[in-house]
């Protein structure tokens, strides 16, 4: 028999294995989450008011919380900003939100985290940027004051290594030892041993000074993408402590999301990775919450976790002349984000749903069926009707101006049918005639 099938074929490449860390829990009231240990990969971001203003930053927290920021770092760079980082915290606990938060210090975290215990009990976890902790012996006797800030509160920390700032002494000291070499390495690679030497030999040192292994997360941040799957390659290879990725400084709009998600992409392949957080740098009052949902997209795009959703679009051509697909796409998208907060609490599953939205016959059907639901718009030229597709089946035809308040109301009758009763429950079949 001449068998031309090749059934060898992987059915989907997926994300390899997730690389062994440690388990960190962060919490605050009622929420612990865990980083490291094989649990999902959680969704960070950061706020960008003035910490000093409690209530602006109580309200961007609520913001990124509420877009699915699962952690939420603010700056604390100021007397003023410690004293009012209790008030954010309590503000947040009277709104109901446990989201926990991350105080991010540089040059004086020693002085702020002793000075003002209320701040360091407030916060959840302590970021320490090795870089910015000083010079010469203070370097080391202000780590070691917020290591022991750490242990005194039981906090977790990130040792939060940063190109931007890297330790310089510790940089010239490698760079050194490379120029006494028979065969010295390049600069780039002298580089990316600095920024790995520094997180791991200070997460050591934290260690040393008390504080226990598994309440250690490193970060190695750099702003290039090739340079940013190098360092965490040898990162992750190195040490076994959870590690949080971001491509520092990636830059706004399309340029940032694309080489975020170029690079944490190709590690999340790998497996490597236990937080992430998409540092873009918003439009002149734009929206701080697209970070958010970015960092949700690349998560849910690669198959590790789902949060909203997924609405299969086609791009559109020539045999569409109309806006209506691009418009009801863009609707239904939208719809469905702010469905998401009451749809999580009553219908568990609902994130994994697929919705396809199609601009005419060539693919919108046989797109449409693969979805759970979805929609063939018509295209130039063909019959002023949308059919539409249930688990797979043809469903009910519309047509006419309402067919985006139609299909809306036909998907809300779906998850409702559908995960009403749990994830794995099916519902019925549509039984609307096919016009
Ligand atoms: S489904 Fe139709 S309208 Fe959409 S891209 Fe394909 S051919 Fe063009």
């Amino acid at each position: 028999m001449n068998d031309r099938l090749h059934l060898n074929v992987p059915i989907a490449a997926g994300p390899q294995a997730r690389g062994v860390t440690r388990a960190v829990q962060i919490s605050w009231g009622a929420t612990r989450l865990q980083v490291g240990g094989g649990a999902p990969v959680l969704v960070q971001s950061m706020t960008n008011t003035d910490t000093a203003d409690a209530i602006g930053t109580a309200i961007q927290v609520k913001e990124l919380a509420q877009a699915g920021s699962e952690i939420v770092r603010i700056t604390v760079n100021t007397p003023e900003a410690a004293r009012e980082v209790p008030a954010i915290r309590e503000q947040l606990d009277r709104m109901g939100l446990d989201v926990p938060l991350v105080g991010d210090f540089h040059y004086n975290g020693h002085k702020l985290l002793t000075q003002y215990p209320d701040c360091a009990r407030a916060l959840s976890k302590y970021r320490i940027n090795p870089g910015n902790v000083g010079t010469g012996s203070r370097r080391g006797d202000n780590f070691a004051q917020m290591i022991e800030v750490a242990c005194l509160h039981d906090k977790p920390v990130r040792i939060g290594v940063n190109w931007g700032s890297l330790d310089q002494e510790l940089l010239a000291r490698i760079m050194d030892e490379n120029a006494r070499r028979a065969q010295p390495f390049e600069a780039r690679a002298v580089m990316y041993e600095a920024l790995v030497t520094s997180a791991i030999d200070n997460a050591r040192r934290a260690e040393q000074l008390g504080l226990a292994g598994d309440r250690i997360i490193l970060s190695c941040k750099v702003s290039g993408v090739q340079d940013l799957i190098a360092v965490y390659r040898e990162l992750a290879s190195r040490c076994d402590y959870p590690l949080h990725l971001g491509l520092t400084e990636a830059g706004m709009g399309s340029k940032g999301i694309v080489a975020s998600t170029a690079a944490m992409g190709v590690l999340l392949q790998e497996g490597i990775g236990d937080t992430i957080r998409v540092s873009l740098t918003p439009e002149p009052n734009g929206d701080r919450t697209r970070e958010v949902v970015v960092a949700q997209e690349i998560l849910q795009t690669m198959g590790l976790r789902a949060f909203t959703p997924n609405v299969i679009a086609c791009p559109g051509c020539g045999r569409t002349t109309s806006t209506v697909f691009q418009e009801l796409a863009a609707s239904i998208q939208g719809w469905l984000r702010e469905q998401m907060p009451a749809w999580r609490l009553v219908y568990p599953g609902v994130e994994s749903m697929n919705v396809a939205v199609m601009g005419c016959i060539v693919n919108g059907p046989g797109e449409s069926k693969h979805a759970h639901i979805g929609i063939s718009l018509p295209g130039s030229g063909e019959s002023p009707v949308a059919p539409v597709y249930i688990d797979g089946a043809r469903s009910i035809t519309l047509k006419g101006e309402r067919i985006a308040e139609e299909f809306q109301a036909i998907v809300s009758d779906y998850v409702a049918r559908r995960y009403g009763q749990g994830p794995g429950h099916q519902p019925q079949q549509n039984g609307a005639g096919v016009a």
